[in-house]
């Protein structure tokens, strides 16, 4: 029962995403291509306001970190280095009979097959490789292999250097990057969710060893703050911290945010202490000095990472199953005001005496601050139902009350409860109102 409500949960959730402009499948016309999806213009503008709130509360907020965009084609020898060619793998089995490959370490394998039910039809499982390779150049040789990054995080190491001198800093700093980032997933799924071509956004912080369990603490700590500033459901976040068994190849200490999806409870942060891993490993394979110079302590040393990482797509996601609400009379998405794709609608009452008018340049006043909508046609239930289901925190109307007072109504998509203020006003009343 609780998993058909979930799965009905997520089918209303995919379908309001389709018919509303915000998410859908890539290449539909086709057939649609597996775990891959556009974003319409309602997704753009939400996925654009996810990635500017976090940048906002990495760069712009503080002093101690830059930005970076580093390409995704990388040397073939990061990958070496890192450590991804080698392990960057998940178990995979095979069902003999119907052919459907499964991550070994998801299913029971004494089982029988959980599509086809045959029994004991599973291959060995063998190790598959997540990374997506290509060529670079017209020839097709091993020579010329070159990957999709399955993170952004190493275009951060390589790069570590080359911004520090530019923007002259010292330690404690680090560096913020938004990105794609590709892995070819043995069983993608749950919408995008868990998708072969994602958006990563992520931070390393370069501190001395030593000073990194401090940090570490520190970050979790902010990261977890910036939660509350997506609007999201306190009681359905939780805190996992990896035991020893569970920590990747290059982590000291780790530290997971998890949302209760309809599907159960899943990562959407992972906060890592990566020591001095990569830049060691960094150091080793191109034969480059990576170590730090302190001068005032005359010390060298190869700094330790600590790492914030969070999809853009799964955090949009939480906020999706985290704002979609049915009541009585309509479907509302409860969106943070900092993050919804239209932070207002105006609305004359009806089409005479001048009321589309001034709604008119009430829009054309707020356009260029903000993503503002002007609907005219149906009842105006109708038209805030509509925004209601797009998660538009507010919409104004101009009535005949307007004509006598220059007031306007604000109508409160979350309490649908109504007030008036000047029509000079709506602007900072907006203002106010989506700061996150
Ligand atoms: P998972 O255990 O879910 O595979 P992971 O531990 O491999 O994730 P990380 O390598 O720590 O994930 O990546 C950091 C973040 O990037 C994740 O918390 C998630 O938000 C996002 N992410 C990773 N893989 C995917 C994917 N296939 N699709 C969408 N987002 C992803």
């Amino acid at each position: 029962m609780a998993q058909k409500n979930a799965n009905s949960l997520m089918d209303k959730l995919v379908s309001l995403a389709k018919r509303r402009g915000f998410i859908f499948q890539s290449s539909e016309i086709y057939g649609g291509i597996n775990s891959c999806y556009d974003y319409g213009p309602l997704g753009v503008e939400m996925k654009k306001n996810i990635k500017e709130l976090w940048w906002k509360s990495m760069v712009y907020e503080r002093d101690d970190i830059e930005g970076l965009d580093a390409s995704i084609l990388m040397h073939p020898k990061v990958w070496e280095a890192s450590g991804h060619v080698e392990g960057f793998t998940d178990p995979m089995v095979d069902c003999k009979v119907c052919k459907t490959r499964f991550r070994a370490d998801q299913i029971d394998l004494s089982k029988p097959c959980p599509v086809c039910g045959s029994k004991d039809s599973f291959t060995e499982a063998r190790q598959f490789n997540l990374m997506f390779k290509t060529f670079m150049g017209p020839v097709e040789d091993s020579a010329n292999v070159v990957y999709l990054r399955p993170e952004t995080a190493q275009g951060i190491y390589v790069n570590f250097h080359n911004v520090r001198e530019a923007a002259r800093r010292k330690l404690p700093f680090g560096i913020a990057q938004i990105g794609k980032a590709f892995r070819n997933e043995i069983t993608p799924g749950n919408f995008i969710f868990r998708t072969r071509e994602f958006e990563q956004m992520e931070m390393q912080f370069f501190v001395r060893p030593g000073e990194d369990e401090k940090w570490f603490e520190y970050w979790k700590e902010t990261r977890r703050k910036w939660y509350n500033r997506l609007g999201l459901n306190p009681d359905k976040l939780r805190f996992h911290q990896h035991e020893k068994d569970e920590l990747a190849h290059y982590a000291k200490a780790a530290f997971d945010i998890e949302y209760e999806f309809p599907f159960g409870w899943n990562e959407v942060e992972g906060i890592h202490n990566r020591t001095d891993f990569d830049l060691k490993r960094h150091m080793e394979y191109s034969g480059k000095d990576l170590r730090y110079f302190d001068d005032q302590t005359k010390e060298r040393f190869i700094p330790y990472v600590i790492e914030t990482s969070v999809g853009c797509d799964r955090t949009l996601l939480t906020c999706l199953v985290d704002a979609y609400t049915e009541e009585e009379e309509r479907v509302v998405l409860k969106l943070s005001p900092a993050i919804a794709p239209i932070k207002a609608a105006v609305f004359p009452l009806v089409k005479r005496d001048g009321m589309p008018e001034i709604a008119k340049e009430i829009i054309s006043n707020l356009r260029g601050d903000f993503r503002v909508f002007y609907d005219e046609s149906g009842s105006v239930g109708r038209r805030y139902r509509r925004m209601d289901e797009a998660g538009t925190p507010f919409c104004f109307t101009v009535d005949s009350q307007t004509l006598e007072d220059d007031t306007v109504t604000v109508r409160y998509r979350d309490t649908m409860e109504q007030e008036r203020i000047a029509k000079h006003e709506i602007k900072a009343f907006l203002e106010e109102h989506i700061k996150a």
